[in-house]
């Protein structure tokens, strides 16, 4: 039934814009240095060493 297509695609819409928010920052946020992925395959400031969450 097509209103149903419309809700899937709504909750598609919305699984998309949690992706999104919960994409990992491109730079730190006190210093703006670009993030470095660590040897533990994490991202991380080496600047100051701040880490995303
Ligand atoms: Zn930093």
């Amino acid at each position: 039934m097509a209103w149903e297509e419309l809700l899937v695609i709504r909750d598609e819409a919305c699984q998309y814009a949690d992706d999104e928010r919960m994409a990992p920052p491109a730079a730190c946020p006190h210093d703006g240095e670009p993030l470095t992925t660590g040897p533990d395959g994490r991202l991380f400031c080496r600047f100051d060493g701040w880490r995303p969450q």
